[in-house]
């Protein structure tokens, strides 16, 4: 089966501590359940919640800290027994390999269109697989199902449904898996709202109003 992501790092952590309850009250046991907080908390605060939560069996908490506080990450992944996740927000990759080096995660999340594209995004993979760090990309799967296919361990992937206007064809999800198209190179064309949303006629924001 899958698993399903709660946002936390609200000002109440009381509130977020009662919505992880409710859930895992809620979903089957072989359900996963992880945790992305955004960068919202703080190394000391990070730790309380993360030892607190430590016992529940969370397949990940996901960006405790400031994107680029690597160190502060590695200590979050020394000290707790939840698997810390980041990358996502990471541009290149010498910032990829930075934090994987640094230690500052178990579970890194690099995504191909902001790293540089594919080729970096498997350079990453590489170091990742020599570290033993596994990978749960993040943000526009549809390119990035392929590459996770790929990586040694099982990885995570993500669904959004923000981008399926860009595209005429669409993830076939059951089970909680993600099935690897087998049309040809990406397997996607793009759809007839994407080829007129042209470099001329876009501008901050747009592909929300897509
Ligand atoms: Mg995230």
């Amino acid at each position: 089966m899958g698993g399903i992501k709660l946002k936390v790092g609200q000002p109440d952590g009381q509130e977020d501590l009662r919505r992880i309850d409710a859930l895992r009250t809620h979903l089957p046991d072989d359900v996963a359940m992880m945790v992305d907080a955004n960068q919202q908390w703080d190394r000391t605060y990070a730790l309380q919640f993360g030892r607190i939560v430590d016992e529940l069996g969370l397949a990940f908490i996901e960006e405790p800290l400031d994107a680029l506080d690597f160190e502060g990450h590695a200590m979050l992944a020394r000290e707790l027994a939840t698997p810390i996740a980041t990358g996502e927000m990471l541009t290149s990759l010498a910032e990829a390999v930075q934090l994987m080096r640094a230690g500052g995660c178990d579970i890194a999340q690099f995504d191909a269109p902001r790293i540089g594209g594919i080729s970096p995004f498997l350079k990453a993979m590489t170091v990742a697989e020599e570290l033993r760090i596994d990978i749960a990309p993040h943000w526009m799967m549809e390119l990035q199902v392929h590459l996770a296919a790929a990586y040694p361990q099982e990885p995570w992937v993500e669904h959004f449904f923000s981008l399926e206007p860009v595209f005429n064809e669409r993830l076939e999800i059951a089970n909680g898996r993600v099935a690897v198209p087998s049309r040809p190179g990406l397997g996607l064309s793009l759809s007839d709202a994407a080829r007129d949303w042209t470099v001329s006629r876009s501008a901050f924001g747009e592909i929300s109003r897509l």
